[in-house]
């Protein structure tokens, strides 16, 4: 199996490319949380070089201040983020690497600050956002052109290699362009043609700026997924005509902020909007890029082979895994730890003000914190547990030298990850096992299954450090009538699905209670009951993608009760008095099966021996604490105590 396509130059304008994968731009966080700029600067370091992507797109970088997305955003207005990038891409170009600026502006996205207010083609709000916009004139409209010029000149002076235009995602020139949020009657809208005009005007402006030869991208909408927005023959007349106003390459993107429509989530089959990209290749004659849920390079070779678009564009994947593209190119498919697309360390962390990481590679974003360098004291670790947590202890430990031993207490590894297979949508956890399954292989790590050993034996192995990821078991909270025999576990539930009645009752509506209702919706014709005491359903799951996972619980029928106190399970259903507006009210749900889903609690490891022998002892993962957990701080916990020096 071999990336032959991947790996064939491309010429973009005046440019050759050596590959056909891009880096594509993501709002990382990092701009301005340290001093120098070294952790932006790291980030991009350790992904670049002449063997990685052949482009890495920049986040957005704003073109004027009431365009910016949040707060440290960089803008080619400031001097000194200028100077920043102008070392960024003195560095990036040292290791080998070439950047395009993103040039950015949200419109009616943008984060209002204090007395700058948010502009766009009209005054219409967005759901998304907090304040109304206020409507550009006529003069401001031509003077923001000369903004994105002005901005592109400055790009190209402080030596990036190629500029792409913001135009997709509901943005700034998008708003422009749909007919949902440009109501102008003016020269800037109206009719198709009148709406194209900015987009337009910014790249013959930019064009004029660049001269013919370095390379401008334009980040097209594919589909807005938002109801009565731009139509696919416009978009297809609009990549014509993006082409003949000199654009050297069309990124496509898929879906607004806004849409109803998964875009990027687990739900999202891999490659799903390929079709899209393939519509805009044939309509044109400049090459097209594909992106979204393009995860793995062997499916990224097949799109380029097939016809389906010219390069692709991988974000996520890149924050998942640096060496992706070297891994590739060694044909070392196994080693490639694959972005899952749980975006609960990346988007969801970028919602919540917090910089982008990755759940399955926790080093990304922190590679100026926790710089990858091999021990020079060689330790004996011994592991006790072999799941997330433990998974990643030992493969981490060993990745920098450290000799580890890894105690499991089952015949396989990846604990509580093996139950998140089997929910639908979520088989990318497979490629995670696969992952660790490979590496722990790869880097000798001694795994011991079906054993968990003693104080006295782990001493045998002469440790320098234990570390104890021992994990969790449910929770059995103490309701009369828990131990019948159709009242099952979470685990119980998932491994054997065969045993559940028709009628099912889930207690508990976090996480897992969401995520084994959705795996029942997907069993059969099974009627889902899912309960809580107080709170919403999924309460903690990550903003971009609670959203559809509940609303699709609710097309499928699940019925959702809280405010209640459970009273008893009996053969035929539990009993629980609901707390409403008119009082209390107690009530049977019927049920044949009742599933406990709530909650964890640590598995303990009695350490008392080990340190009094002297041996340091660090616990990890839901052994450290069991609320809370998921595989993210697991595999963060796992991380830790490698990289970080702050640790054991
Ligand atoms: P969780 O989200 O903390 O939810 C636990 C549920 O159990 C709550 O609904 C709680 O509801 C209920 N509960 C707790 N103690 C109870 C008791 N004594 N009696 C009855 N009900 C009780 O935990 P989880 O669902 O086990 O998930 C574990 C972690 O994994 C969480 O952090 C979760 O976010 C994460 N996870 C994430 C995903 C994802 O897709 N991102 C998927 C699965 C799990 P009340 O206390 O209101 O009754
Ligand atoms: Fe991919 Fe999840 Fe990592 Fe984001 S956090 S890059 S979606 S694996």
């Amino acid at each position: 199996m071999t990336c032959n396509h991947l790996f064939q130059p491309i010429q973009i304008g005046g440019t050759t490319l050596p590959n056909r994968v891009m880096m594509g731009s993501m709002h990382v966080g990092l701009e301005g949380i340290d001093e120098d700029g070294e952790a932006l600067i790291a980030f991009y370091r350790e992904r670049a070089g002449t063997d990685g992507p052949s482009l890495i797109v920049t986040g957005g970088i704003a073109v004027s201040p009431e365009g910016e997305g949040g707060g440290h955003f960089h803008g080619f207005y400031r001097e000194k983020d200028c100077r920043f990038m102008q070392r960024m891409n003195d560095e990036i170009h040292r290791a080998g690497g070439r950047m395009a600026a993103q040039l950015f502006h949200a419109g009616r996205y943008a984060h209002a600050f204090a007395g700058k207010g948010t502009v766009a083609p009209s005054a219409i709000q967005s759901p998304i956002t907090r304040f109304p916009p206020r409507a550009l004139t006529s003069g401001e409209i031509e003077a923001l052109i000369e903004k994105y010029a002005a901005s592109a000149a400055k790009a190209k002076e402080v030596g990036f290699d190629a500029i792409e235009i913001m135009g997709s995602e509901g943005y700034l020139i998008n708003q422009f362009l749909s007919p949902v949020t440009n109501q102008r009657d003016d020269e800037w809208g109206g009719d198709f043609e009148r709406r194209t005009r900015f987009p337009l005007a910014i790249i013959k402006a930019i064009r004029r700026e660049v001269g013919k030869d370095c390379p401008v991208i334009f980040r097209l909408s594919g589909a807005d997924l938002v109801p009565d927005s731009t139509t696919e023959d416009e978009t297809l007349r609009f990549a014509r005509m993006v082409q003949e106003a000199g654009v050297d390459l069309i990124n496509v993107g898929i879906g607004w902020h806004e849409s109803r429509v998964p875009t990027i989530s687990m739900m999202v089959p891999r490659a799903g909007f390929a079709p899209i990209a393939r519509k805009i290749k044939e309509a044109v004659e400049i090459p097209v890029v594909g992106s979204n849920r393009i995860n793995d390079p062997l499916l990224a070779d097949r799109l380029i082979e097939q016809g389906d678009c010219d390069m692709v564009s991988m974000a996520r994947p890149f924050l998942a895994d640096p060496d992706l593209l070297r891994k590739a190119r060694r044909e070392e498919y196994d080693r490639i730890n694959t972005c899952i697309a749980c975006n609960q360390a990346c988007l969801d962390h970028i919602f919540e003000g917090k910089p982008a990481s990755c759940l399955v590679n926790p080093r990304a974003g922190r590679e100026w914190k926790w710089p990858l360098s091999a021990t020079d004291n060689r330790k004996t670790v011994v592991v006790i547990g072999g799941g997330a947590a433990g998974m990643e202890a030992a493969r981490s430990q060993a990745e920098i030298g450290n000799r580890v031993i890894l105690y499991e207490k089952s015949d396989r590894l990846g604990g509580q990850l093996n139950l998140a297979t089997r929910i639908p949508g979520k088989e990318e956890f497979n490629e995670t096992l696969r992952f660790y399954r490979h590496e722990l292989d790869r880097l000798e790590v001694d795994i011991r299954f079906n054993h968990t050993p003693s104080a006295a034996e782990i001493m045998e192995d002469k440790p320098d450090l234990v570390v104890i990821s021992t994990g969790v078991r449910p929770r059995v909270p103490s309701i009369p009538g828990v131990d019948l025999p159709h009242v099952m576990s979470y685990p119980e539930a998932l491994r054997e699905p065969e045993r559940i009645g028709k009628q099912v009752a889930i207690i508990g509506a976090g996480g897992i209670g969401c995520d084994l209702a959705h795996f029942l919706t997907e069993q059969g014709d099974h009627q889902v009951v899912l309960m809580r005491r107080k709170g919403k359903m999924g309460e903690n799951l990550g903003k971009t993608t609670r959203w559809a996972l509940i609303s699709h619980l609710y097309q499928q029928g699940v019925r959702f009760l809280n405010n209640l106190r459970y009273e008893k399970i009996e053969k035929d259903g539990v009993l629980i008095t609901l707390f409403g507006e008119e009082g209390a009210e107690q009530k049977k749900i019927p049920a044949d099966t009742v599933i406990l889903a709530a909650g964890q609690e640590s598995v303990l490891f009695d350490q008392e021996r080990l340190k009094q022998a002297g041996i340091p002892v660090v616990t990890v993962g839901g052994a450290r604490e069991a609320g809370e957990l998921d595989a993210k701080r697991a595999i963060y916990d796992g991380a830790r105590l490698a990289y970080s020096t702050t640790t054991v």
